[in-house]
Order: C-alpha cells, then sequence, then structure tokens
C-alpha cells in the first residue's frame, strides 16, 4: 500500500484526499520510483476543476523527482537506485508509482530532488517558450505575465540571461521585489495599474517583441496592445480563466501578429527532443542563469491547502510536496 492524494469529483481543492491504494509492480516498459519530492503545478488545479479532461478517480500530479525501486520487463535504461526526474502522466501526487521508462530522466548527481522536481514540468516549459516557441534574443522586449510564479520567475530570470529587457506584471508589492530579483527591469503591479499604458512608457511606444501570457481571460485582449507589429504573443495558461473565442482579424489590426497556444506535452513527445530541451536546461541551470530554488515545500498530505493557496495567489515561485 502506499499513500496518495485522490480525487474523486471535480470540485475544490477539498476534493482532494489521502488514501492508501495498491500499488501494482511496474507493467513492461514501466518503471517504479519511490517519491523524494514532488512538483506542483498550475495544471494540478485545472485537472482538479475538470477544466482540463482527467477520468475520475485520479492522482494528480505531472511532474516529481525520486529513486527508482523496480523496473518492469524491457526497460534497460534505468535500474533500482537511480535518482531520476520526470514530467509525464497523472499519479505524481503520491508516495511512490509506476511510470513509462520514456518519461524519465537521470537526475545528474549535483542536482537536489528538489530541484528535480520543479525542474521538469517548470523548467522545461521555460526552454520551449524562451528557445522553442519565440527564440529570445539579446535585446528584445519581453513581457512575463505572473512574474512571480512558477514558471514567471524562470521565464524572467533567463531572458534576462539571454540578454532581454523583461518587464513582469504581478499581484502584490511584495511580487514585485521577487520579479525584480528573478531578473524583470521593470515591474507592473496589473492589479493596480493599466499595463498596457505601462508597457507603452516602459518601452518608450516601442512595445514588445514578445509576451509570454498565463493568465489568460484577465489579460486578454490587452496583451495584444503590449506588442510591437510582428510580435507574438504567447497564451500558455489560464490561471484567471481561458482566452474567449476572438476574431483573427483582431492580429492583423493590433500590427500583423503573431499567436500560439502552445503546450509542453506536444514539445516533449519526441524523446529526443525531449532529452535535448533536458540538456538545454541543465546547461542553463549549471550556468547560474536559472535558480531552481523552491519556494515552499509541504508535507504530501497537505496538498489541499497548497491548491487552496495557489488558486488564492498567494504563492510565489516553485513548491513541491513530500511524502
Ligand atoms: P503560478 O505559480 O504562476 O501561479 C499562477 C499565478 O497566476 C498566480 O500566482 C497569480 O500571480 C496569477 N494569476 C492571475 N490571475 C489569477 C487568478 N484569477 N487566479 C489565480 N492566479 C492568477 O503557476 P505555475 O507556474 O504552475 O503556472 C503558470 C502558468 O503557466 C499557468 O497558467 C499554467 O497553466 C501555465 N503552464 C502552461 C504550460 C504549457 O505548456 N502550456 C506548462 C506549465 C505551466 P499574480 O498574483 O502575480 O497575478
Amino acid at each position: 500500500m502506499v499513500k496518495v492524494i485522490r480525487a474523486h469529483q471535480p470540485g475544490g481543492p477539498e476534493v482532494l484526499q489521502l488514501e492508501d491504494i495498491d500499488l501494482p509492480a511496474p507493467g513492461p516498459g514501466e518503471v517504479q520510483l519511490r517519491h523524494h519530492a514532488i512538483g506542483v503545478n498550475y495544471i494540478d488545479v485545472y485537472r482538479r476543476t475538470g477544466a482540463y479532461p482527467a477520468e475520475f478517480p485520479f492522482v494528480p500530479g505531472h511532474e516529481g523527482a525520486g529513486e527508482v525501486i523496480a523496473v518492469g520487463e524491457g526497460v534497460k535504461e534505468f535500474q533500482p537506485g537511480d535518482r531520476v526526474a520526470y514530467v509525464g502522466a497523472l499519479g505524481g501526487y503520491s508516495e511512490a508509482r509506476n511510470i513509462s521508462a520514456a518519461s524519465l530522466v537521470h537526475l545528474p548527481k549535483s542536482f537536489s530532488y528538489a530541484t528535480g522536481a520543479v525542474m521538469m514540468l517548470k523548467g522545461l516549459t521555460a526552454q520551449y517558450l524562451l528557445r522553442r516557441t519565440f527564440r529570445v534574443k539579446k535585446g528584445h522586449r519581453v513581457l512575463v505575465h505572473a512574474g512571480a510564479g512558477g514558471v514567471g520567475q524562470l521565464l524572467c530570470q533567463w531572458a534576462s540571461a539571454l540578454g532581454a529587457k523583461v518587464t513582469a506584471t504581478v499581484g502584490s508589492q511584495e511580487k514585485a521585489e521577487i520579479a525584480h530579483h528573478a531578473g524583470a527591469k521593470h515591474v507592473i503591479l496589473y492589479r493596480e495599474e493599466d499595463f498596457v499604458q505601462r508597457v507603452r512608457e516602459i518601452t518608450k511606444g516601442r512595445l514588445c517583441d514578445v509576451v509570454y501570457d498565463g493568465v489568460g481571460a484577465a489579460t486578454f485582449p490587452a496583451s495584444l496592445d503590449c506588442l510591437a507589429p510582428f510580435g507574438m504573443f504567447v497564451s500558455f495558461g489560464s490561471a484567471s480563466g481561458p482566452v474567449p473565442a476572438f476574431d483573427l482579424a483582431l492580429l492583423a489590426q493590433k500590427g500583423s501578429l503573431y499567436a500560439t497556444r502552445p503546450s509542453l506535452f506536444t514539445h516533449i513527445a519526441d524523446r529526443r527532443v525531449y532529452e535535448d530541451m533536458t540538456e538545454d536546461l541543465e546547461r542553463a541551470i549549471k550556468r547560474g542563469h536559472l535558480n531552481l530554488d523552491v519556494a515552499a515545500s509541504f508535507p504530501l498530505e497537505e496538498a489541499a491547502k497548497v491548491h487552496a493557496a495557489l488558486e488564492a495567489r498567494q504563492t510565489v515561485g516553485s513548491i513541491v510536496l513530500t511524502p
């Protein structure tokens, strides 16, 4: 038996229940691992509420790190005792789990389990957004919404290390300092200030080359007004609700803009690409371009409390659960 957090129906944080379940031996191509750290992500909230599809009951969580305890038939790349990390199928909020070996990477010795647990989903998201979706270069003007959040801070750090001029929006003064510290040259309190107006002032009317928007409904369509002609609107999440359907002609009116709605899971579907992205991320961490310290760690049984705080905009940075 292993302890897990399970949801039996969609709903608020209270549907996350601590339970004991049987863990079968790993199947062919699977690895069984004991978690040392489990990444908490906003996507876990979408799954819990039913905003993103999931078959109930389910164990939330797409990201974690731990130690291999058994391997299934045909698994050659991993063996018991290996330190590993993953982004992959649901099942993360657990003491131990089975997962496809294709989702795992070896965790470098110099990385802690906590780093491993936030590096995969959040770190690889920052990687593909900055390096594969819009390739950020020196001098680019970049706007990052929710710049003190988990993914937000990584975007600010890495984009500024790449030489971009980063502006971040945040929900409070305390978060403003955090986003500054993460590399945002300018920070906008978007609950109090008109962020389009502030972006115009900050960029002296030149506007941004790219907007990274994980906030969604609350910042749309204003995010488009922050873009220079031919700029790229990257809508990668919807913490405030989904972006509504809109007339594509809006992109022409706002300056021949590009818009994309990418997902990490498309990028990592090809194992070679997944490995290349992970190598690039590990390089950036080793060069000091990214700081993957966790902001807070909670026992697994407090998952509901963590979800409530995440939805109430009370968290900053990356959070892990520990079994
Ligand atoms: P965060 O730590 O960034 O938490 C979400 C933040 O969004 C809050 O702290 C808050 O910051 C901001 N926010 C704005 N409006 C709201 C609202 N109404 N309710 C709640 N939060 C709000 O979470 P993550 O780092 O886990 O994820 C960030 C975004 O990235 C999410 O939208 C997530 O879905 C997306 N994502 C997308 C991926 C992809 O491949 N497409 C992969 C990974 C993440 P503030 O108070 O500063 O406004």
